[in-house]
């Protein structure tokens, strides 16, 4: 079973789906409307916590675990590796590299969504608000400033003074400078994903010169992680050997 929600896991589910030797699940929060059209098998909502995944590996003999779900989904992660604790799945965590800073880049990085918030101070300034569409809260202390917010689905609760752009990547940098030129943004939010599908808004806010508050991640789970979808196939060729070794 894939613990899904990203990109990577979509292209990870679509590759073995492929594959005649491996039943695959893709599991999503639920949390978008309309997720795109995915290959194979697919089960939708949470599980009820370490103890409600933990009976689902068990009753779907699910024999490998792999959590592909997005940097900041840490509650689900830690989820995982708690659950196999307790039922002996073999888990591998993929995770693609956080993004670091290069030269021209001007980063504020800060520990969380309300400190990104924070670090906006009192100045009015057009804030260009790229971290999805479930922790807006924070930004409604602060409405001296205009807002224009990316989401795929529409926010539950708008933000005073904002703009809403519904839209699902990957963006492109050139798109993304045309985009932020056009609504004059001061300031980038966006936190620390990693990957290529929406570093252009970084790329474009070095062009323009424009400050980026960056939001760390999260602390990892504890699982062993791998950095590509070719290591995570590496690694379930090397479990399914063994399986059939064991005559499993
Ligand atoms: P989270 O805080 O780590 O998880 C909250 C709860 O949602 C979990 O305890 C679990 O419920 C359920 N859940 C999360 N991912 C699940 C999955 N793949 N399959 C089944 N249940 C899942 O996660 P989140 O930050 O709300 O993110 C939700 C989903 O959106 C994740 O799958 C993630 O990959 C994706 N996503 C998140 C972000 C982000 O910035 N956080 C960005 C892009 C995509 P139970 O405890 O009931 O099992």
């Amino acid at each position: 079973m894939i613990l899904g929600g990203t990109g990577d896991a979509r292209k990870l589910a679509e590759r073995l789906s492929a594959r005649t030797d491996l039943r695959v699940t893709l599991s999503l929060a639920g949390r978008t409307k309309m997720p795109l059209p995915q290959a194979g098998e697919t089960r939708v909502g949470g599980f009820g916590g370490v103890e409600g995944l933990a009976d689902y590996l068990r009753t779907e003999r699910v024999d490998l675990l792999v959590d592909a779900t997005h940097p900041f989904a840490g509650r689900i992660s830690a989820n995982a590796f708690a659950a196999v604790q307790a039922t002996g799945t073999p888990l591998i965590a993929l995770d693609r590299p956080a993004w670091t800073k290069v030269g021209g880049d001007k980063w504020i990085e800060v520990d969380s969504v309300s400190a990104a918030a924070d670090a906006l101070g009192d100045e009015p300034r057009t804030v260009f608000l790229t971290i999805g569409r479930q922790e807006l809260a924070p930004f409604a202390r602060q409405p001296q400033h205009r807002f224009m917010v990316r989401s795929v689905d529409p926010a539950e609760v708008e933000l005073p003074n904002a703009v809403t752009i519904l839209d699902r990547g990957p963006f492109n940098a050139v798109a993304e400078e045309t985009l932020m030129r056009a609504h004059g943004v001061d300031v980038l939010v966006t936190k620390n994903s990693g990957g290529d599908a929406t570093y252009g808004k970084i790329i474009a806010a070095r062009r323009l010169g424009l400050p980026v508050i960056m939001v760390k991640r999260p602390a990892p789970s504890g699982a062993d992680t791998v950095r590509s979808i070719a290591k995570v196939e590496d690694w379930i060729d090397r479990h399914v050997a063994a399986f059939a070794e064991r005559g499993a």
